[in-house]
């Protein structure tokens, strides 16, 4: 039981192809939160340009924004770039490494909004950029967890002018304090960043298991359906002639006896049985006796018409059942077929070998059960053999 397990367990395991359709997932939720962000970057970084119009120099303002822009669409068309090389596992890490630069420098811009000269002299203002500024990094936790690596590097740059602040001032100054409050921010964004990355990373992993599981599930189906066919042949074929088996054929004659409840079937039975068969394996073997059975099924099915049936009915005995057929001509088709096996040697190794056979003919009368048309059929059968053989007795 426990083996069971495992071996189902390790069917449904994910392979290198599995994690790349997951890394390709992953990045795909990435690239679209991408796609809002950088909508709403742009009205983000034009407000609070607009705060700080009184506050900031204007060149130092224009400065800011024409950075801003250009990162923007520099990182849009990097973005570009990734999203057409999703499925290029070497093309995609070249790009993502250069986004996760593009975007440390990106978040450095974005920090460097509380750096801007005249800043600091405005003590509502300067809380009012910091608080855009932590919003922007809180924001990256939706945008860029799905790739943990990016959100790392957007969050650091973003701390990174506040670090550079804290580190160059005494001792007590504010700077300090936001700098030791972008340490705790980063990290805080670290941890629900991972928290986040897992869930994606679940949920992308499911989909892609779950995709898996119905191709697995398709084909063993699909292997099952084949095997069902085969047994399904193997269960209605006799092996060694090919020919429907006995009870194959008695299935078909039942579902004919079905139906002439509903409309008349005018059918005849033709049962033969080989001619001195057991001499044939005496004196040559079982060998030549069985391809002297496959000769003779063969010679006859293939006077028959398509919707006429040839079963073996056991040993050397078969029997045809003839569809749309009335006395005479059931009589002049058993006559043909007589004639024809015997015609011919149906094998000629060791030596040429003539079969003749017996026939027993019966046409299915009204108000008849098949099985009692089947014994008619017999009856003539040994008619025949007492007459002489190779010939035809109705
Ligand atoms: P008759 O003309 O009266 O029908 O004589 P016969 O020898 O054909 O009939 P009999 O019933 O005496 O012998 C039939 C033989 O068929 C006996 C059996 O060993 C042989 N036989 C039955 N099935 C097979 C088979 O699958 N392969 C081979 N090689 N022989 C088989
Ligand atoms: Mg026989
Ligand atoms: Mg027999």
């Amino acid at each position: 039981m426990l083996e069971l397990q495992s071996d189902a367990a390790s069917e449904v395991a994910l392979d290198e192809g599995d994690r790349e359709a997951i890394d390709a997932g992953l990045l795909r939720v990435l690239l679209k939160r991408q796609r809002f962000s950088s909508s709403t970057s742009w009205l983000g970084f034009g407000f609070m340009a607009w705060l700080m119009q009184d506050a900031v120099a204007v060149d130092y303002l224009a400065g800011w924004v024409g950075c801003m822009v250009l990162l923007e669409l520099l990182a849009l068309g990097l973005l570009g770039l990734l999203r057409r090389s999703l499925g290029a596992a070497v093309q995609r890490r070249r790009w993502l490494h250069g986004l996760t630069v593009l975007f440390f420098v990106y978040g450095a811009a974005w920090g460097s909004a509380t750096a801007l000269p005249g800043l600091w002299n405005d003590a509502t203002l300067l809380q009012v950029i910091l608080v855009c500024v932590a919003t922007v990094a809180l924001f990256s936790i939706h945008n860029l967890s799905t790739y943990w690596p990016m959100l790392l590097a957007f969050c650091v740059g973003v701390a990174t002018p506040l670090w550079g602040m804290g580190l160059v001032a005494a001792s007590g100054a504010p700077q300090v304090l936001w700098a030791l409050c972008a340490v705790l921010m980063v990290l805080l964004i670290q941890l629900y960043g991972i928290s986040s990355y897992a869930v994606h990373r679940h949920d992308i992993e499911g989909r892609v298991m779950a995709r898996k599981l119905a191709q697995q599930l398709k084909q063993s189906n699909q292997e099952l359906t084949e095997a069902l066919q085969h047994v399904q042949r193997l269960a209605t074929l006799d092996p060694l002639t090919h020919c429907l088996n006995r009870r194959a054929l008695m299935d078909a004659l039942q579902q004919e006896e079905r139906r002439r409840s509903r409309c008349p079937v005018a059918l005849g039975i033709v049962m033969l049985d080989l001619d001195h068969f057991k001499s044939i394996n005496d004196t040559h073997g079982h060998a030549v006796g069985d391809a002297v059975l496959v000769a003779a099924a063969a010679r006859v099915r293939a006077r028959l018409r398509e919707t006429d049936l040839l079963a073996r009915w056991g040993g050397e005995e078969f029997v045809c059942v003839l569809m749309q057929v009335h006395d005479e001509s059931l009589m002049a088709k058993a006559q043909d077929l007589c004639s024809h096996l015997a015609a011919a040697p149906l094998v000629l190794q060791p030596r040429a070998l003539t079969v003749t056979a017996s026939w027993g003919i019966a046409l299915w009368e009204a108000g008849e059960s098949i099985q009692a048309c089947i014994d008619r059929a017999d009856a003539a059968l040994y008619r025949a053999k007492r007459a002489g053989r190779n010939q035809v007795s109705r």
